[in-house]
């Protein structure tokens, strides 16, 4: 049986460059980089070399970037230190499909009386700018609007976004954790504020990311320590983790230029050869502003966990939009801000692919899925 892994936006397999790398931190390389000592110093000096190469992917100054223990931890340091650091009156402005790790602080400002605006999307899982225009209009606000959605990898227009955030003295925020490797970002080209990124979505280990922090922004630490990352994030470094996170950003942005579109190819291979294939069946959201490596298809009359649940079984392992989540197999937050209808929403399945998948597996995924998709629906009490 082959395994073909197609569930890059959950998490990457780090790559082995990145092992080899992150290894002498774990031996000879164990210093505190604090310390004043040989030993401290030979450390600190990875870390701004990594602080060079995470800044080097996304146009950055290396001084913009503060390494973080994840993605969540970037979003919750932009939002709740931009809203402590702003004062009582302001907003936050987001939207209904952005991931936990913004939509669980927005809960939480707006339990302690903040005032929270959250913008729908249309049945592409597109924002309408204007709307966001009219909002961001009304007073200080912080708008955090994710780059590319991690169920669908629809891409909003982060250029016109954060130009209206700047035209009305809003601070931009945004999610890149799932656009970061797969497209290209130049910060300083746009104006945006912050952008958090995550490790473990592009080739090096769970538990580390970065949060860049334009020059100038106002913003309160989170973590409250010592004096690392130029106090912006007390607490001592992770330093093979962000010295792997520094390596994984290098090799990223050597691979962008060919491999975004050798894999959106595969991608849009694997889609036609499915929707050929298996009849009631449709991609969710937008197919022309979308990540090159994600495709959400809803197979209808049947539920995602059961399709996900048979294609293990043959080796694939892929995603549902539907999250099972205290026993209802209610369709996630973003499918249901689409209006996807009841029978394709619980079919709903993501793949997401990387620069490590091949055509082979393409194939494989198309010869093997159908017949798991009809089986089910013989089964379906909905066909
Ligand atoms: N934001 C988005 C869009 C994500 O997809 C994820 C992870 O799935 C996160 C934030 C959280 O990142 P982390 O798992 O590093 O905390």
């Amino acid at each position: 049986m082959k395994n073909v892994y197609m569930d890059n936006n959950a998490t990457t397999g780090v790559a082995p460059e990145v092992v080899e790398v992150m290894q002498p931190f774990f031996s000879e390389l164990w210093g505190n980089p604090s310390s004043m000592h040989y030993f401290g110093g030979q450390v600190a000096r990875h870390i701004e070399a990594a602080r060079d190469q995470v800044a080097a992917l996304i146009g950055a100054d290396p001084s913009e970037i503060v390494f973080t223990s994840c993605g969540t931890e970037s979003d919750n340091m932009a939002i709740r230190g931009a809203l402590e650091a702003g004062g009582p009156h302001m907003r936050l402005i987001t939207t209904r499909v952005e991931h936990a790790a913004v939509l669980g602080p927005a809960r939480h400002y707006k339990e302690h009386d903040g005032v929270v605006v959250e913008l729908g999307v249309d049945a592409s899982g597109q924002l309408d700018p204007s709307e966001l225009r009219r909002e961001a209009a009304k007073g200080p606000a912080i708008i955090s609007v994710m780059w590319a959605n991690n169920e669908t990898g629809v891409v909003f227009p982060i250029e016109e976004l954060a130009a209206m955030a700047r035209d009305t003295g809003c601070v931009f925020h945004t999610d890149a954790v799932q656009a970061v490797g797969k497209l290209p970002i130049d910060v300083s080209q746009l104006p945006i504020d912050m952008l958090s990124l995550s490790g473990h979505k592009l080739h090096a280990p769970k538990g580390i990311g970065a949060l860049y922090v334009r020059k100038g922004t106002k913003l309160n630490p989170f973590l409250l320590g010592g004096h690392q990352e130029s106090g912006r994030r007390g607490g001592t470094e992770n330093v093979p983790y962000i010295v792997g996170l520094g390596k994984a950003c290098e090799l990223a942005a050597q691979h962008l230029p060919t491999e975004s579109t050798r894999v959106a190819a595969l991608r849009d291979t694997l889609e036609a050869g499915l929707l050929e294939v298996c009849p009631d069946t449709s991609v969710n959201g937008d197919r022309v502003n979308r990540l090159p490596n994600t495709s959400n298809i809803s197979f209808q009359f049947i539920e995602g966990e059961g399709i996900l649940y048979h294609m293990s079984d043959a080796g694939i392992a892929a995603s549902s939009g539907s999250a099972c989540t205290s026993g209802s197999l209610e369709p996630s937050h973003v499918i249901r801000a689409m209006g996807v209808p009841f029978t394709a929403a619980h079919g709903s399945i993501r793949f997401s692919l990387s620069r490590y998948n091949s055509a082979d597996e393409v194939d494989y995924v198309i010869k093997t899925l159908p017949p798991i998709v009809t089986r089910l629906r013989e089964l379906s009490p909905f066909v």
